[in-house]
């Protein structure tokens, strides 16, 4: 298999990059409106390897916030905390193949057939997470994020206001799930930890370092630090493939081969198990929320380092 050469990579970072760049496809989440203001040109992709070396291209400063993209990094923490038996009989752990905030999702198996990458299963995360108190567990929270992405990271506040004033569909999906007994603390609280958690703020080389821990079994490759074990990785990365990109997930996961999760702020990491993690940042987003440009410059990459898990030569 041979380990990938800085000029190889480089160049398809470069190639990805100019490729893609003047798009003018897809349009920013407006649903929650201060997304709707964020510039639309921001556009970076970074890949970094499991041996710590770090490529950029483009625009890797600018923060957007990091949404649904967050939801790995709490399940990967209640995994790590409570196991993978409890995670797949308290959440679930299989692909609703609907909307990211699918409300039949949990209706169908009475809050069974849900994961911890869509809303359902993600509020029902935040719930879970250690933590005797609503502060207790936004701290944990947000230390797993920091752990991550290896430095402290800080929170949109108007994006959190935003979306805070009008998350009622959430709430109400953490409701039905109360009602099926799929809570594990007060609904409206754990909703609100969910949606401070969506307003993280990253850019691309913080999810790209996010992406890196999870190829590396749970080692930040840039701070050195263990950051969760490799078998929460191991049960992190099914359910990214699976359910990572919403109801788009098998498309994705036919074009890349590669576990994945993306944000209505225009996040999307990759991990390539044992190699690198890599992530782009673009806002403008298709019809199932995945952002456009991001999908196409990773695609493009893991075409040409030829990344794909599945293509054995
Ligand atoms: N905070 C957003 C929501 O709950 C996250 C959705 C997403 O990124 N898909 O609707």
């Amino acid at each position: 298999t041979g380990s990938l050469s800085d000029a190889d990579i480089e160049a398809a970072l470069t190639e990805a990059y100019n490729k893609f760049k003047d798009l003018k496809e897809g349009k920013n989440a407006d649903y929650i409106k201060e997304l709707a203001n964020v510039d639309p040109n921001i556009f970076g992709i970074v890949l970094i390897t499991t041996d710590g070396r770090v490529f950029t291209k483009g625009d890797i400063t600018s923060m957007v916030s990091i949404q649904s993209v967050s939801k790995v990094f709490t399940m990967a923490k209640v995994l790590e905390e409570q196991g993978h038996q409890a995670v797949m009989d308290k959440i679930g752990v299989d692909a609703t193949g609907m909307r990211f905030n699918s409300i039949v999702a949990v209706e169908l198996q009475r809050g069974k057939e849900i994961n911890p990458l869509v809303n359902p299963g993600a509020i029902a995360a935040s719930s879970l997470i250690g933590g005797a108190d609503s502060a207790a567990k936004w701290k944990n929270i947000m230390d797993i994020h920091n752990q991550f992405a290896g430095r402290q990271l800080s929170v949109n506040w108007p994006v959190y206001v935003s979306e805070a004033g009008d998350n009622l569909r959430n709430q109400a999906i953490a409701h039905l799930l109360k009602a099926y007994n799929r809570m594990y603390f007060d609904p409206v609280q754990a909703t609100d930890i969910y949606t401070k958690q969506c307003a993280i703020n990253v850019n691309a080389k913080d999810l790209a370092t996010m992406a890196a821990t999870l190829a590396n079994g749970g080692v930040n490759p840039v701070t050195k630090k263990k950051v969760v074990s490799p078998e929460t990785v191991m049960y992190t990365l099914p359910v990214m493939a699976t359910a990572g990109l919403y109801d788009d997930s098998g498309i994705w996961l036919y074009n890349s081969g590669l576990p994945a999760k993306s944000g209505v702020g225009g996040g999307l990491l990759a991990v390539c198990p044992g190699k690198f993690g890599i992530a782009a940042v673009s806002p403008p987003l298709d019809a199932a929320g995945n952002s456009v440009k991001s999908q196409k410059a990773i695609n493009y990459v893991v075409e040409k380092l030829k990344a794909d898990p599945y293509l054995v030569q």
